[in-house]
């Protein structure tokens, strides 16, 4: 079958759940039994999301060919269960990029180059190349940004044109919201008529309306919006508010969506298996148990509300084996820069309620030191630890400094003069921060990480080599290893093409679980598949005391 194509744009406001859409119509029809691969659009400038702060875009996902793009390829893949590859992640940036480069080339042989039709045949040329290197049944193209803006409208343009060259294999979603204002009790359906609107004047007619909402869609505004946004009720999906995101592909089939999908691209429907995702789903709602995780970062203040999305992958992998266990996580938010003040004594106590705490990635001086009387109360208490990345760092300075005696040992980025430099720079990386390199260049992506026997690590991964994602500039410095493995510090994981140390552990002897990655396993969490070393953490959280 030839491919066909799917573009998702989202109506009304965003953080509506466009992603978790895409990515659940995807599992629907990936379950019906075809090959389903999906693309990310961001309308920024922004050539990667490399070098955005998390509290703008929420988390930097990492792909496998080592791409810093949007935390909703991280949804594709942990919905999908395969991983999404950098021509899946398409920016603004990313298309004038190539358009300028091609000119430079002479390959428009001498004619003006326009922003139309030249902007969106770059992008259409991103999609094909998807559809075709991939060999897929289905491109779920997600459009970012809000129809009615200004920056996604080329994008629009080029779905238009899509549709235009293609009309039998290209439909469009729009996933909307539906107020329900408590002043007057009811769900109003005028801002996805004016959403609607908006994306005709795009020249696009939505196929299916995805009615998010606070409660379930009723009838009388399914045939409300049906009459006024020019489509069939049948094809209003409810999409109410629910405890779980992985509930969605479920309440998507409920509505038969994805047999709706198909007769709408006049394909055959094929027999479904959601039987798994069922079984979760299942655990999710009925779990026989808590565990409580405290995440200890420094970017989730956004005015006077919180946000969680910078750690999302990080919070996926945590409910993933938990869910493994048959238990719900209750996570934590340890705001590291309330430990650094004199009178955290008391705060640091509290750490023994919980089962276990994970110090995920970082950037930057802010929140350091706090960081790091969180990881020597988790040593000193046999609080089960897990330390990713700046974690990992922060756990190898904490031990430096306390265990080997090394006096204000440190990381270079946080103190380039320090006397222990117990995480630096490689050569190579000194070379990128002088020249003002920055986008793309961190040691970035799948590397190999051979592992020791006899090691928790091993325990876990049940195999002595393993793929695993990166993002980080900093090394632990091969320069103090042998102090720190004199003092007991096990090096449970290696880059032997690099000589570089990938995990640390204590021995077992004397901690329960202390296990810090240069990697992000959470990157490779899978719902169905939870990560071997999260699920090796969480066992042993469920087995220390914690209140
Ligand atoms: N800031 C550290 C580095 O660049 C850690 C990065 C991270 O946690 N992803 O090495």
């Amino acid at each position: 079958m030839s491919s066909k194509y799917i573009f998702i744009c989202g109506g009304v406001m965003s953080g509506i759940g466009k992603g978790i859409t895409t990515a659940s119509i995807g599992k629907i029809l990936q379950a019906r039994g075809f090959k389903v691969t999906a693309i990310k659009i961001d309308p920024y400038i922004n050539i990667d999301a490399g070098t955005m702060n998390p509290t703008e875009h929420g988390e930097v996902f990492v792909t496998e060919d080592g791409t810093e793009c949007d935390q909703d390829i991280g949804n594709y893949e942990r919905f999908l269960d395969k991983n999404i590859l950098d021509l899946n992640y398409i920016t603004t940036g990313r298309v004038y990029k190539t358009v300028i480069e091609k000119e430079r080339n002479l390959e428009f042989k001498g004619r003006c180059v326009e922003v139309v039709p030249d902007i969106p045949n770059e992008v259409i040329r991103r999609i094909e190349k998807v559809a075709k290197t991939e060999k897929a049944d289905f491109v779920l193209i997600e459009i970012g940004g809000t129809v009615g803006e200004y920056q996604n409208l080329l994008f629009l343009e080029a779905a238009r044109m899509m549709k235009l060259r293609k009309p039998e294999s290209v439909i469009f979603v729009l996933v909307s919201y539906l107020p329900v204002p408590k002043i007057i009790g009811e769900m109003k359906t005028k801002p996805t008529q004016y959403a609607t609107r908006t994306l005709n004047s795009a020249g696009i007619q939505p196929d299916f309306i995805i009615a998010r909402s606070e409660y379930p869609v009723d009838d009388k505004r399914k045939e409300k919006i049906s009459i006024f946004c020019n489509i069939k009720k049948e094809n209003v999906i409810s999409a109410p508010d629910i405890k779980s995101i992985y509930e969605v592909p479920l309440n998507f089939e409920k509505e038969n969506l994805s047999k709706k999908i198909l007769s709408r691209f006049n394909l055959r429907t094929r027999k479904r298996d959601l039987k798994d995702w069922g079984k979760l789903v299942e655990i999710i709602r009925n779990p026989k148990g808590k565990v409580k995780i405290g995440v200890a970062g420094k970017y989730f203040r956004t005015g006077k509300f919180t946000l969680m999305d910078s750690y999302i992958s990080v919070i996926e992998a945590i409910k993933h084996a938990s869910f493994y266990f048959r238990v719900q996580p209750e996570i934590i938010w340890l705001d590291t820069e309330e430990y650094e003040k004199k009178s955290a004594k008391k705060k640091l106590n509290k750490l023994t309620q919980l089962n276990g705490i994970i110090v995920p990635g970082g950037f930057g001086r802010r929140g350091i030191e706090g960081k790091i009387r969180v990881i020597q109360f988790c040593r000193e208490h046999k609080i089960p630890f897990l330390g990713l990345c700046l974690g990992m760092q922060l756990a190898v300075i904490e031990f430096a400094r306390n265990i080997c005696g090394l006096k204000k040992a440190d990381s270079t980025e946080f103190d380039p003069k320090t006397k222990f430099p117990v995480i630096d720079l490689m050569e190579e990386q000194k070379k990128n921060i002088k020249e003002k390199r920055y986008g793309g260049t961190m040691r970035l992506g799948a590397y190999r990480c051979v592992i020791k026997p006899n090691t928790i690590s091993f325990q876990a991964y049940k195999t002595p080599e393993v793929f695993e994602r990166h993002r980080h500039r900093y090394e632990l410095n091969n320069r103090f290893r042998k102090d720190l493995e004199e003092k007991g510090m096990i090096i449970a994981g290696v880059n032997p093409e690099m000589d570089l140390v990938e995990i640390i552990e204590l021995p077992l002897s004397q901690h329960p679980f202390f296990v810090g990655t240069q990697f992000h396993p959470e990157f490779k969490s899978r719902p169905l598949r939870a990560h071997p070393l999260f699920k090796e953490f969480i066992r042993k959280s469920l087995e220390s005391k914690g209140n």
